[in-house]
């Protein structure tokens, strides 16, 4: 693969770890113990609160912490990608598709640079 294009796709990665990690923090801190994994805080009553209004808010809090699960899992999904592409990239062995080990084709990699698989295997997924 062409270096320019290497490099422009490690530091388009780069920015999207960044970016990823960034929201992942947000709304979810990082698991010190297992690398890489992140636990959703879940969402506490206000201390002192009592009475149904703090109910319902806590109730409130529960289906956004529901809402926002799926969207956190993707989100570590593609920051798992990303960070393999990374890692790849170090090994020397970026743009390998991982079941055919068929270099991949320049243009997916451009819009798609985490990407595991060639088009055709993705295909057959
Ligand atoms: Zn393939």
């Amino acid at each position: 693969m062409d270096k320019k294009l290497l490099k422009e796709l490690e530091e388009k990665l780069e920015k999207q770890k960044e970016e990823l990690e960034k929201h992942l923090s947000r709304f979810a801190s990082k698991d010190q113990e297992m690398k890489g994994d992140w636990d959703t805080k879940y969402p506490k009553m206000a201390p002192g609160a009592t009475g149904s209004q703090a109910l319902e808010e806590a109730a409130d809090e529960v289906e956004a912490y529901s809402n926002m699960l799926p969207v956190e899992h993707n989100m570590e999904l593609r920051l798992k990608d990303v960070e393999l592409a990374l890692g790849k990239m170090k090994k020397g062995n970026y743009g390998i598709c991982e079941n055919c080990k068929k270099e991949m084709d320049e243009e997916r990699l451009k819009v798609y640079p985490e990407a595991r698989f060639c088009l055709d295997c993705d295909k057959k997924k």
